[in-house]
């Protein structure tokens, strides 16, 4: 029955039979744990619902799942197309995090002064409308994978709670790298700069790179910063240098990794052979 369903559509003609023959969902790939992203396609224009995960699902079909920190062990994909429905399952590594202690901060970078709480509060607005400018679904992400902007050790992991000169404060969903004072910064993946701001409170000189489909990567305490607002990087251009500015108790990069709104595990996303 099916068999000859699919001879009738194809002798309509080669695009039919094309469409035909495409799967609705195509293998889904990436890095099923709390903290990763998942990718892949499906058809043009079918329809996706995902619970537990934040989605980004463009009408050529190509697809982006963040899954959270908290991200249930069980992730249900529905995927409908003209008359055809799928279903996929993900099981996504449930993770622990670490909690780490950090002394000798100065204490106002801990607990920041009243009247500092304006231009805290300005710095992340700025972020958050930088972060608002992506070109969704006008720039495709076929692989959501990086290379390291800088080589180094990794001085704080994504999760981690931090306890501030005994003060606890938000978990750090982004990893830090430590490397020399100047040590060249590199896109990791190619993208558009929608913020190069100078001296945050807390991100000190700060890199936004939007890659497309709202997925965007942050680079804090800079000492330097290469390029500026509106430029084109491709994945290997030099976009800062190591610093310390802001928040910070040595030189090191701040990496965040967001799809939309929520923070990824730049860690979980590297390019093969990157160890
Ligand atoms: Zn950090």
């Amino acid at each position: 029955m099916g068999f000859k369903l699919v001879v009738v559509v194809c002798l309509l003609g080669a695009s039919a039979c094309a469409v035909q023959r495409q799967p609705l969902l195509s293998a889904v790939e990436g890095s099923m744990a709390q903290g990763g992203i998942a990718y892949g396609k499906t058809t043009p224009e079918a329809e996706m619902a995902v619970r537990g995960g934040y989605k980004v699902h463009c009408p050529s079909g190509h697809f982006l799942i963040g899954l959270p920190s908290k991200a249930p062990q069980r992730l249900d994909m529905i995927v409908r197309g003209q008359a055809k429905k799928a279903k996929k399952r993900l099981n996504v590594r449930q993770r622990s995090y670490k909690t780490e202690y950090i002394d000798g901060l100065p204490g106002k970078k801990v607990l920041p002064d009243e009247s500092l709480w304006p231009r805290i509060q300005s710095e992340r607005e700025m972020i958050k409308t930088a972060r608002a400018q992506t070109q969704g679904c006008g720039r495709i992400v076929e692989e959501p994978t990086f290379i390291y902007p800088v080589r180094g050790r990794i001085s704080g992991e994504y999760g981690s709670g931090r306890v501030l000169n005994g003060v606890e404060r938000s978990r750090h969903f982004a990893i830090d790298i430590a490397a020399p004072k100047g040590t060249k910064v590199l896109a990791p993946l190619s993208g558009r700069v929608v913020l190069a701001g100078h001296e945050f409170f807390y991100g000190g000189n700060m890199i936004m790179l939007d890659h497309g489909m709202e997925l965007t990567s942050l680079y804090a305490h800079l000492d330097t910063m290469l390029v500026k607002e509106g430029d084109e990087v491709a994945r290997g251009d030099v976009i800062g240098e190591v610093g310390s500015t802001g928040r910070s108790t040595g030189p090191h990069v701040h990496w965040g990794v967001y799809l939309g709104g929520v923070p990824l595990d730049p860690s979980l996303m590297l390019f093969q052979g990157e160890e």
